[in-house]
């Protein structure tokens, strides 16, 4: 409602006032017609009386007479009496006269001084004057002028009225409440329906609302801002590497801890229900009626909580989180933008490292927009036909020979041009276009491998949603059928992450992919924080050791001894190990000592679009280690 509450109570009780007023205007001109209709029989009962020359009843129920005079057709007066103080025995006999007509019409009040009076409140006279015809035996032979006084009955009745008129005042009065009540919130009525937070979806480990139900919550919150021009603070806290907590200490304490956080959250939030698990490892809460100032001294708050170790089963966990803070109506129109906002304030604070708080600001907001725009873009893109699949060579490094290439996605824009994968994989996760982006490169990559014209491996990346995804093993199993790949030519590269909380169903997943025969390898090794124990929880076929290791080969001798330790293992366990991100001499001479299988980099050359050697004889080693400089740049 836009109205102000004020002026809409002094509306609806005006429009009560008015009804009630005239309902008891209403009541007064029907009493006031009864007096009148009284007076008038008073008048004629007394006419009766005087032809039957029985003596006069002056006191009828509602009228008392104070005088009357009786005068003949010809206006000569036979009978006259007062009673009161009035009387009329000085009227003209032209006065008689017009009375007589009066009269003769069948009676008449022909004045009535109390009716204003009467009309506005209580009467103290209330005198009528009446004229009726004096009839003997069917014929008319005189009039009878009567003067009544009806004032206490007038009084009486106003009193009783006056209850009537407030009573009625204040039934209408309700009465329009009530309707406007009903007109103005049955919107409200319908779709609030009386929100029950309680009855939203909750999460069954932590018992705190799931992110849908976090967000009916919070939906609601808005809506009751919005009508009380009040402000919502949603502050999300992600939990700093959480994952490890699980690896280190084991998923039961992993669930314990994030029970105790929920619960120690909960006792933040400004209603018990303003909380909710978001994400595996990330809590919304909601701080109502609060401003951007205040989220310092929330976050502080929150972090405190946080900070506190978890005891569980005799572990003392440490935790810290990173927060994400947004505000309506400053930073979103809605609460889906307001989640949405304060996840990208989340994603900037991370960026800025661990335990930091970023609040949702304009810049922020110019980036959500642009992702929108890149989202729609992205969406017609596969139909246009914009992607297209570069290629990077991986050589063995004892032989010097490209064993494999791996698949890795360009977006070709009309305006900007070509656009590297961390350009637009983020929107695309998010979105989960992803999966249909992935499942092209998929279908692209192995239709091009097929084409070779030798037996090199194709690497096509695969996203954490791809691998979620039901039945993508079916959906590998197809495309090698289309494209005619054997199976054993294709390798998946799954991120190290993927690994991180060990899922059942990812490694489920991969088992049935791995029974295709196809090849599985993973992916930025040492990226995460997995151990290299991890290599033995699924038998890969090949470990990329992440490009960031390789970067601190030469400086750090620490680094050169784990790249050791990787290759010891993989040669232990079968796993060919890749070295990625190669770019200097130097990094070769030590990966051969380290004992890396496999090489990859700008070094033996960047991604290309096509790679012509492949087609052409087998002088592919030369070119591709000529010209890393010249591919890097295409790369874009
Ligand atoms: P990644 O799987 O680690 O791919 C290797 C990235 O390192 C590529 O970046 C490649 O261009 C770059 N690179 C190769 N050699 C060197 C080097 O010597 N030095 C440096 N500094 N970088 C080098 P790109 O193509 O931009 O891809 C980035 C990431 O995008 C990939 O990282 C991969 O995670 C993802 N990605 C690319 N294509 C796909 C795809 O089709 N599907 C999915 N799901 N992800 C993809
Ligand atoms: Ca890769
Ligand atoms: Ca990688």
């Amino acid at each position: 409602m836009s109205i102000p509450k004020w002026r809409a109570a002094i509306v609806v009780f005006l429009v009560g006032f008015a009804l009630g007023l005239s309902v008891f205007a209403a009541s007064r001109l029907f009493v006031l017609s009864v007096l009148n209709g009284d007076a008038i029989a008073t008048a004629e009962e007394l006419a009766g009386d005087i032809v039957r020359g029985e003596p006069v009843a002056t006191s009828a129920a509602l009228s008392s007479v104070i005088s009357y005079t009786y005068f003949d057709l010809q206006g000569d007066v036979i009978e006259t009496a007062s009673l009161g103080d009035s009387g009329y025995a000085d009227l003209s006999a032209a006065e008689r006269g017009g009375l007589t007509s009066l009269a003769a019409k069948g009676g008449a009040v022909i004045e009535d001084v109390s009716l204003l009076v009467s009309l506005i409140g209580p009467a103290a006279s209330a005198i009528k004057r009446v004229a009726v015809p004096v009839v003997s035996d069917g014929t008319m032979i005189g009039t009878l002028l009567v003067e009544v006084d009806q004032a206490r009955t007038l009084l009486a009745l106003t009193r009783a009225f006056s209850v009537v008129a407030i009573v009625t005042i204040g039934l209408a009065v309700l009465a329009v409440i009530a309707v406007a009540f009903v007109v103005t919130r049955g919107y409200g009525f319908r779709e609030q329906k009386v929100f029950d937070p309680t009855a939203v979806a909750h999460d069954p480990l932590t018992g705190v609302p799931t992110r849908a139900g976090f967000q009916d919550i919070l939906d609601d919150a808005v809506e009751r801002a919005a009508e009380n021009d009040r402000q919502v603070l949603v502050m999300i806290a992600d939990l700093d590497r959480f994952r490890s907590v699980n690896t280190i200490w084991g998923q039961a304490v992993g669930d314990a801890v994030l029970k105790i956080a929920a619960e120690r959250l909960r006792a933040l939030a400004t209603a018990p229900t303003g909380i909710g698990r978001v994400s595996s490892d990330a809590f919304a809460i909601i701080v109502e009626g609060d401003t951007v100032q205040s989220a310092q001294a929330a976050a502080d708050r929150i972090r405190d909580a946080i900070a506190e170790p978890f005891e569980v089963d005799g572990a003392s966990v440490m935790l810290s989180a990173t927060l994400g803070a947004a505000l309506y109506p400053i930073n979103a129109e809605n609460g889906e933008v307001l989640l949405r906002a304060a996840a990208g304030a989340l994603s900037k604070a991370k960026a800025e490292g661990r335990n930091a708080l970023a609040v949702f600001d304009t810049e922020m907001k110019e980036r959500m927009q642009r992702n929108e725009a890149l989202e729609r873009d992205l969406r017609n893109a596969l139909e246009r036909q914009e992607f297209v699949v570069f290629y990077q060579p991986q050589l063995e490094l004892a032989s010097g020979e490209v064993r494999g290439y791996e698949a890795l996605v360009r977006w070709e824009r009309p305006k900007e041009g070509i656009l590297a994968p961390r350009d637009f994989l983020n929107v695309a996760e998010e979105t989960g276009l992803i999966r249909p982006i992935g499942d092209w490169v998929l279908r692209k990559a192995c239709a091009d491998a097929a084409s070779w014209l030798d037996d090199s491996l194709v690497a096509v990346n695969i996203s954490p949603a791809q691998l979620r995804t039901r039945d993508f093993d079916k959906t590998i199993a197809e495309v090698l059928e289309e494209t005619k790949l054997p199976p054993q030519r294709l390798e998946i590269e799954i991120p190290e992450s993927l690994f991180l909380d060990r899922a059942p169903e990812v490694l489920q997943a991969l088992n049935r992919i791995k029974a295709l025969g196809v090849r599985v390898a993973m992916d930025d090794f040492g990226a995460g924080y997995l151990g290299l124990t991890s290599l033995t929880h699924f038998p890969f076929d090949k470990v990329k050791i992440d490009r960031s290791f390789v970067a601190k080969l030469t400086e750090d001798t620490g680094v050169a001894a784990i790249v050791a330790s990787i290759a010891t293992l993989g040669r232990t366990l079968s796993v060919d190990v890749t070295a990625e991100g190669v770019e200097t001499s130097d990094q070769v001479t030590l990966l051969k000592a380290a004992g890396c299988k496999i090489v990859q980099g700008f070094m033996f050359g960047a991604p290309r679009r096509a790679w012509e050697q492949r087609a052409a004889e087998d002088d592919g080693d030369a070119e591709v280690s000529a010209e890393p400089n010249a591919a890097a740049s295409e790369a874009g």
